[in-house]
């Protein structure tokens, strides 16, 4: 089951701690749709090792990955329901520092575990309904490791076989959990004739990865989402465009999957929304970025570093993928679509400006993957910061989304007009 290269490489490997309960598929279909739903979960700090608990209505199978670099526990089951508080995060102890939740793709959830130091699986449950908890249990007890033995714990001997009688437990490995692995420089798949130009929107984050969460507690990924679906609404009333949203629901999509439906999709322009954070709780106010290997200034930078680790806060193993999207660097054939996405953005800072609060120098550039389609004019837009507490007021409002909308309805109008023309001509 192991080949001697991965052990002979361990770093790029994950181990996969594949459980399987007899039985749940059959009865997940007799369900008829019928989802599982997490109701709690909780960390507890045992004197020699951390327990994560996690109460499900329903017993299901589930995956366990670990990823180093930075160290983390990833658990993945079919698709579930969560029954958890608005802005949940449950307090971390031990070895622990963070957990996310939610969506990974259609039919699997995901919770992602930060470990604070390398830690070892010492055990794993999923314990049945008893007394007066009336919930399944997925038990999960961690201690402290060294990263050697994190690394290892692909061997298989470093697990015990669950002694549950209709457990089958067994160690397998898998090379990455990415999906759409697309090659960068692949030739565009564009219809050959359209009577409408395509729009791909792309509402930032998603299912896993909650992105940032702003001062009153509004997570990213559902501003976003919200706003893309605003921003379709008032394009398709157009009736010149025909647009295309990365998502339209709460789940992760990878980042190169995201450039793969724009470039499916035949884009003729691509809008990535956020709404982020930073240190400085007075800044306020959009702005545009477009793609460039240097980074207009240092906020810039660290902004598309943070934005690039999407895959990784989902738990997405990047490893074993040697085409990194970071790495790509520009050629030639990109430099056109360089300009006309910066054409775009100066139109889109211009027309913002007149409905909303701009970030001094709003139009700004950085190595953002998401940006890195080399044939689609794309740009990131930020919609203010959720660290501000006007702005996050403001992009929770439907209200002040449909202003930002209109206004970025405009500068796509105002694009393809100068595009419409000059083919005239
Ligand atoms: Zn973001």
């Amino acid at each position: 089951m192991f080949n001697r290269h991965s052990i002979k490489i361990p770093v790029f490997n994950a181990l996969v701690l594949l459980v399987c309960l007899f039985g749940f598929y059959e009865r997940a279909n007799a369900q008829d749709g019928l989802m599982p739903l997490v109701q709690s979960v909780r960390v507890g700090e045992h004197p020699k090792y951390t327990r994560f608990v996690m109460e499900i209505s329903d017993e299901v199978g589930y995956k366990i990955t670990t990823l180093s670099d930075p160290y983390r526990v990833v658990v993945d089951f079919p698709e579930m329901g969560w029954q958890l508080p608005k802005g949940f995060n449950p307090r971390m102890y031990g070895s622990l520092s963070g957990f996310r939740y939610g969506l990974f793709k259609t039919g699997t959830s995901r919770i992602v575990l930060d470990a604070k130091s390398p830690v070892s699986i010492k055990n794993t449950m999923m314990l049945s309904p008893r007394g007066r908890v009336k919930n399944w249990r997925f038990v999960m007890d961690l201690v402290p490791t060294s990263r050697a033995n994190f690394l290892a714990q692909m061997k298989p001997a470093e697990y015990p076989a669950q002694a549950k009688k209709n457990v089958k437990a067994t160690a397998v490995q898998t090379a990455s959990v990415q999906q759409a692995r697309v090659p960068a420089m692949l030739p565009p798949v564009k219809p050959q004739k359209k009577s409408k130009h395509v729009v791909v929107v792309d509402a930032g984050h998603g299912g896993v990865d909650p992105g940032a969460s702003g001062v009153s507690g509004a997570y990213e990924k559902h501003i976003t989402l919200a706003m893309a679906r605003q921003l379709r609404d008032a394009l398709n009333r157009t009736g010149r465009y025909k647009v295309v949203l990365t998502r339209d629901r709460d789940v992760f999509i990878p980042l190169r999957e995201r450039i793969a439906i724009a470039r499916r999709a035949g884009a003729d322009l691509f809008l990535s929304l956020h709404a982020d954070t930073f240190r400085d709780r007075k800044v306020r106010g959009a702005s545009v970025y477009t793609l460039s290997e240097r980074a207009s200034d240092k906020e810039a930078q660290a902004l598309a570093e943070r934005e690039n680790k999407a895959d990784l806060i989902a738990g997405v193993d990047l490893s074993s993928t040697s085409d990194d999207l970071s790495f790509i660097l520009l050629d030639m054939a990109q430099r056109d679509t360089k300009n006309q996405s910066s054409r775009f953005a100066e139109t889109v800072v211009r027309d913002l400006s007149r409905s909303s609060k701009v970030l001094r120098n709003p139009h700004r550039f950085a190595g953002f993957a998401v940006l890195k389609a080399p044939d689609v004019p794309a740009v990131l837009i930020e919609l203010g910061f959720l660290s501000n507490k006007h702005d996050e007021r403001a992009l929770r409002s439907k209200k002040h989304r449909a202003k930002l909308a209109e206004a970025i309805k405009t500068s796509i109008n105002r694009y393809f007009n100068r595009i419409e023309e000059a083919n005239r001509s």
